[in-house]
């Protein structure tokens, strides 16, 4: 029997991260999910994987903690010898107008989504450059392409990782490991459920596809970056978002 693939999906207990992981279960692959509070279901989502033939392994560690990220690939690569694919999904947001924005607000922010992007490739590199290849694909945002008022922490956070993914895509490329980012528009997702219905319709409005994005339809976009149909596709940032920005 061919040895499975190996997927690390950093924030996949929930949302956008979960819906990435259970892609890649489907098509096959095991799967190490990390995530932060205990509050999961983490008997359930092993057993909706499990459907699949994936084996799991949850690593509780918190992203931006770097004695924390390394010991999750240590063990990530006890358990299966390698990783394949390293997804960078976790992230959170902290949204406030600049002029009411404390610094421990923004500090928080660009630490989990943009250092924690950071670590977690930092610490999975060499084993893909051990293995000869490797693909990694981080999570963007619309909002770190065009902006968004209340959202200068986030939107800072997404557009630092674009420029992280194109400058690690250049030093590894010869070494078989292609780095690509997904920016979604806004996907029905608890970090989208906090926007009240009118600020929600207004979105609506300004999407030509008139709607919001599902985790599905991120997580297929993912797995293509993470697939061999996207071989040569590196240093890219995938928009999807309805036609949101264009
Ligand atoms: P979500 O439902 O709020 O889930 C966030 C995930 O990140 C959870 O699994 C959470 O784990 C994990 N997480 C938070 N802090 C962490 C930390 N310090 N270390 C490890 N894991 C941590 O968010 P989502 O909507 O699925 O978003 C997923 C990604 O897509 C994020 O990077 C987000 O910025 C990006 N994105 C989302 C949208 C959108 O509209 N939803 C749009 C563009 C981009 P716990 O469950 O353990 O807390």
């Amino acid at each position: 029997m061919e040895e499975k693939e190996v997927v690390l999906v950093t924030g996949g207990s929930r949302g956008i991260g979960k819906e990435i992981a259970l892609k890649y279960a489907k098509n096959g692959y095991n799967i190490v999910l990390n995530y932060i509070i205990d509050d999961t279901d983490f008997e359930g989502i092993t057993n909706e994987f499990k459907q699949y033939g994936a084996e799991v392994l949850w690593v509780k560690a918190d992203v931006s903690n770097s004695e924390q990220v390394d010991e999750m690939v240590k063990k990530a690569i006890e358990k299966f010898g390698k990783i394949d694919v390293l997804v960078n999904n976790a992230g959170i947001t902290k949204d406030t107008l600049l002029m009411r924005m404390k610094e421990e607000d923004f500090d928080r922010v660009i630490n989990i989504n943009l250092k924690g992007t950071f670590l977690v490739t930092k610490a999975v590199i060499p084993y893909m450059m051990k293995q000869r290849q490797g693909r990694i694909i981080s999570l963007a945002s619309v909002v770190g392409v065009a902006g968004n008022a209340g959202q200068s922490n986030y939107a800072a956070s997404k557009a630092g990782i674009i420029g992280f993914t194109k400058s690690v895509a250049k030093e590894v490329a010869s070494r078989n490991i292609r780095v690509n980012c997904v920016a979604p528009g806004f996907i029905a997702t608890d970090m989208t459920s906090v926007l009240s219905d009118s600020v929600k319709e207004s979105i609506n409005a300004q999407i030509p596809m008139k709607r919001m994005g599902t985790p599905e339809d991120v997580a297929n976009v993912v797995y293509f970056l993470g697939s061999s149909d996207s071989s040569y596709v590196t240093g890219q940032t995938i928009h999807i978002d309805g036609g949101m920005l264009m």
